[in-house]
């Protein structure tokens, strides 16, 4: 199938395939832990947990990996199902929690510990840090490693009961103090933990680490294969450790691809949520933040991130994608589906002295000129008009072909103006009004004389423009690359209240996308009511990507 998009993850199935493996099955998880939305990056390990299962005839799970109580919360595993639904993937009954398997993540640990591969160990988290050794030094073995395998039972249910006190014991896998890979000596696999948990609330003081409770959680789902970014490469042989030592249902293999980065941007849930504690935001779905939510509020379609995510493809080496790439697709995407409108954002009243005095006339201007399907809309116009205070130059510099004293432009859709004359507050003076004459045989917006007008301006109808607000975005960061102190944009966030739109946008609703001609794509915000309309600019009209 030529439409099928070839990836190393994708060869590997084919070979898999071939030889048989996993019983000629694909079944992927997309594994969150609910600490925090989801962003960009998670999304492209949505697109291609589900997207791969989709092309294989296989399925794909979600299953939130809630091991560690203390920083999880019910608001996320909302809003993250919410997320994965709107970016337009179905899990349809298989959702599952990584608490749901405590009880067997706890029998499993008691056959590690029967078979002598398991111990409890007493030594402090600084002392096991300690006894580690480094990549050129092997470890040391912890004194607790000899226990008897009934010491060790005894000691891991008294765990369980809650008779130590948090941090003073760990169960701990006996791999091989000497190993080359860090990950294999004798890594920690619970802890003891008092932590009321989301779910599974008091019952629980201790809890399983991630790298023993992923590949039984996989293995139990029956995955065939696990796909994680490539920070866990080194930790696969911990992996392969758990599912060979164990009697499991199925023998998952964990495969590694290079996760998103993006320029300008930072990823880390961590580092997100700092921003959302300490008010850099309005929160997790604010429209800079580079979340699921915050995308979808600033307007990005889930179709423009699917795309995003298959043109970046999967790669086994890291690299940082150019935030214009993820621009470039929804401007592509918005250009063919959003209604194009007036709207004028800073706006400049101007009276046009011949224009019959309580006359209102109606054009027509196209609803998206990219899909004529669509049809038109109606324009009123009158004797005063906004335009965009950036569209007159009382000395207009060479070059500069908008609106000047004694010059001509055309509105978009109406007439010809000539500026006549400037008004000015006389106290501060500032430009307030100009006064035009129109020329009544341009209607439409061309002249039969043929007469060359290189400006064409939007505008609205004063009495019938509708008052809105406009937020404009740019980087949350300066740096290119965001670091651990990165500067914040302190113009990431450029509201205008005074701005005037076309009638026809009187009764949007919070979500609803459009072109304002001239400016770029905007959104209506969750904040807009009716009669105080708010938009989000999603993106401006220039596309900076290849250039
Ligand atoms: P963080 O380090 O920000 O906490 P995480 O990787 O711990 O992120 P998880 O909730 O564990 O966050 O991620 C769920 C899945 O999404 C994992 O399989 C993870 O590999 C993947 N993922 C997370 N971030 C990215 C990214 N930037 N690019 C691709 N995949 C990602
Ligand atoms: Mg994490
Ligand atoms: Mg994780």
């Amino acid at each position: 199938n030529p439409a099928v998009p070839t990836n190393f993850i994708q060869e590997i199935i084919n070979e898999d395939f071939k030889t048989g493996k996993h019983g000629g099955k694909v079944h992927t998880r997309f594994p969150p832990e609910p600490n925090g939305y989801l962003h960009i990056g998670h999304a492209k390990s949505i697109c291609l947990n589900f997207g791969i299962a989709k092309r294989n005839n296989g399925i794909c799970n979600l299953r939130f990996d809630d091991t560690n109580p203390s920083k999880e919360d019910t608001e996320y595993v909302d809003s993250i199902q919410e997320d994965v639904r709107w970016l337009g993937f179905d899990w349809e009954d298989r959702l599952f929690y990584a608490s749901d398997y405590y009880e067997q993540l706890y029998q499993y640990a008691i056959d590690l510990i029967q078979a002598g591969k398991a111990f409890v160990c007493d030594l402090s988290a600084q002392e096991i840090r300690d006894y580690r050794g480094t990549l050129t030094e092997p470890g040391k073995e912890s004194p607790y490693r000899n226990r008897s395998a009934e010491e060790n039972l005894d000691l891991f249910k008294r765990m369980r009961a809650g008779e130590f006190p948090d941090g003073s014991k760990v169960l701990r896998a006996k791999i091989d103090m000497a190993s080359p890979n860090i990950n294999m000596r004798d890594p920690v696999i619970y802890r003891i933990l008092r932590s009321t948990h989301h779910r599974t609330g008091d019952q629980w003081c201790i809890y399983p680490m991630y790298d023993y409770a992923h590949p039984i959680s996989d293995a139990l789902e029956g995955i065939t294969h696990s796909i994680c970014t490539l920070e866990f490469e080194d930790h696969r042989p911990l992996y392969n450790w758990v599912i060979e030592n164990l009697d499991l249902p199925a023998r998952p293999q964990q495969i590694e691809f290079a996760r998103l980065n993006l320029n300008h941007t930072v990823m880390s849930k961590r580092k997100l949520l700092e921003l959302v504690r300490n008010h850099s935001v309005s929160g997790w779905n604010d429209p800079r933040m580079p979340t699921i939510s915050g995308l979808r509020r600033r307007g990005y379609t889930p179709e423009s991130i699917r795309n995003f995510c298959d043109r970046i493809g999967v790669a086994k080496s890291n690299s940082i994608v150019d935030i214009a790439l993820l621009e470039h697709c929804i401007r592509e995407d918005l250009n063919l589906r959003a209604p194009r409108v007036m709207a004028v954002l800073d706006p400049l009243k101007v009276i046009i002295d011949n224009y019959p005095e309580g006359q209102v006339e109606e054009f027509e201007g196209e609803i998206n000129p990219e899909n004529p399907e669509l049809g038109t809309r109606k324009i009123p116009f009158s004797k005063v008009i906004y335009i965009e205070k950036d569209d007159f130059r009382e000395d207009p510099p060479k070059g500069y072909f908008r609106l000047s004293p004694g010059r001509e432009i055309r509105l978009k859709h109406a007439y010809y103006i000539r500026c006549e004359s400037v008004v000015r507050d006389p106290a501060t003076g500032e430009i307030i009004e100009l006064h035009c004459t129109y020329d009544p045989e341009t209607r439409g917006g061309w002249s039969a004389d043929g007469r060359k007008v290189k400006g064409t301006s939007h505008w609205v109808s004063a009495a019938h423009a509708v008052d809105a607000e406009v937020r404009l975005y740019d980087h949350l960061f300066l740096d290119e690359n965001p670091g651990e102190n990165a500067t914040l944009n302190p113009d990431s966030l450029v509201t205008l209240t005074h701005c005037k739109v076309e009638p026809s946008l009187k009764d949007v609703k919070a979500g609803e996308r459009f072109q304002f001609l001239r400016q770029g794509y905007f959104c209506v915000d969750l904040d807009s009511r009716p009669g105080k309309l708010v938009f989000n600019r999603t993106v401006g009209l220039r596309d900076s990507w290849g250039k």
